[in-house]
């Protein structure tokens, strides 16, 4: 029996992208060869790498001014790959610290010039998203940084802020999630392995007027220019995993796209913090204005209890709801691919729990 997945990431995806890309494993188009197989020089993949590039452009609604870029690695490679290509010892980029991959940004960044801290919640545990009133100037920046959602934390910017310098989103874990006016950033990023497939795979949705600041001198292996001009197949791309994630690009645009994913994202959300709030035995501490739609964190008062919920959660076939090591507690991550119904189940088993606890 297939169990009901609340990984952070590698996440769950849909059954039906994973039944064609087993297809596509064995004889992909029915060209008689698995697509683990294929050159990445051949016109079948070219074609699966042009649709993937015209799909994301589609889904977020990505104008002529951006480009977008497809690269191997994950969002720790975008870390130290942006400021090698923004950043200088001469210069300084600013930073939202909304938690541990906010701040890992910038620790990679400051091997490459000077950062700043423009804002940040750690004060309060990071459990909510800084008010814009309290940032500092945000002018004279190469740029600033931001994290869109905060995995581990269960945050997230409902409301992009406007900045006076360019603005760099990490979109790791809600990309694709919501509609997004990328006309107003010059750089957003994602690894795959939430929203967009299986990891291996990093896009990049850069501002073409920005991508034109880019050092040159570093190796071309990390040159967005280069990328970018090269058309995402420069060195060998992750071939499998770009395939996997254009099967499940097609998915999201068959659900009838990020508008209508985001409505059911809406819907998830709120069921599962409104059993949290009712459920005696769960809390959850994030600001409420900012709670996280893709990862709903909560703990329970005794960890001791937490442990027997996550061990009574896979009697009953879910699994992937313990928290990240530096948080502990319980985290349901429920990306794009996650079912209402999976959702229901999770309420279910929380009342259920909650129903033992009192009857003991
Ligand atoms: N940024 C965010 C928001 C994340 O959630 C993660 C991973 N969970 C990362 C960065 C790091 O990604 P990777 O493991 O692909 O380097």
């Amino acid at each position: 029996m297939r169990k009901i997945i609340f990984n952070a990431g590698p996440a769950v995806l849909p059954e039906i992208v994973l039944a064609q890309a087993s297809e596509g494993i064995l004889n992909v188009n029915n060209e008689g060869i698995s697509i683990a197989e294929i050159s990445h020089r051949s016109q079948l993949f070219k074609s699966i790498l042009e649709e993937t590039l015209h799909l994301i452009r589609e889904l977020g609604a990505i104008g002529t001014d951006h480009e977008v870029i497809l690269m191997q690695g994950g969002a720790r490679l975008q870390f130290a790959q942006i400021p090698m290509n923004f950043l200088s010892k001469e210069s300084k980029a600013g930073f939202i610290d909304t938690g541990y991959w906010a701040h890992k940004a910038m620790e990679y960044a400051a091997y490459y010039g000077q950062t700043d801290i423009i804002a940040s919640s750690q004060e309060k545990q990071y459990r909510h998203i800084p008010n814009t009133l309290d940032f500092k100037s945000t002018k004279g920046y190469a740029y600033i940084h931001l994290t869109s959602n905060n995995t581990i934390y269960g945050t997230q910017f409902h409301q992009i802020p406007v900045v006076e310098s360019p603005l760099i989103i990490d979109m790791s874990s809600d990309v694709f999630s919501r509609v997004m006016d990328y006309s107003k950033i010059e750089f957003a990023y994602a690894c795959a392995q939430k929203n967009i497939g299986p990891a291996g795979l990093s896009i990049a949705i850069v501002k073409k007027e920005f991508l034109a600041r880019a050092h040159t001198q570093l190796p071309p292996v990390f040159s967005y220019q280069l990328l970018a001009a090269k058309k995402s197949n420069y060195y060998t791309p992750p071939v499998l995993a770009t395939y996997i994630s254009l099967l499940n690009l097609r998915w999201l645009k068959a659900q009838g796209g990020v508008s209508a994913i985001e409505a059911l994202n809406a819907q998830k959300a709120k069921a599962l913090y409104a059993e949290i709030d009712r459920n005696t035995l769960f809390e959850n501490h994030v600001q409420t204005e900012d709670r996280s739609l893709m990862n709903v964190c909560f703990t329970m008062s005794l960890s001791d209890l937490e442990q027997q919920f996550i061990t009574f959660c896979e009697k009953h076939n879910i699994i992937g709801i313990k928290g990240h090591k530096v948080t502990g507690g319980i985290r349901a991550s429920i990306y794009n691919a996650q079912t209402m119904d999976n959702v229901q189940q999770l309420i279910q088993v929380m009342q259920a729990f909650e129903e033992k606890c009192i009857n003991k």
